[in-house]
């Protein structure tokens, strides 16, 4: 019997406001865009839109 847990999408939560709505899977940061257009530019991510 295997007890192997899979992270799906779904139980991924921003990390920084715990939603789980509009959440952006790229560039391996687990943030809603919400908080990504808030960190976006910390990262580098200047041109976002
Ligand atoms: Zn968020």
């Amino acid at each position: 019997m295997k007890a192997k847990k899979k992270v799906r999408k779904k139980d991924i939560y921003c990390k920084i406001c715990h939603n789980n709505k509009g959440m952006i899977h790229r560039y391996g940061i687990n943030v809603c865009r919400r908080c990504f257009k808030d960190i976006a530019e910390k990262l580098g991510f200047k041109k976002y839109s």
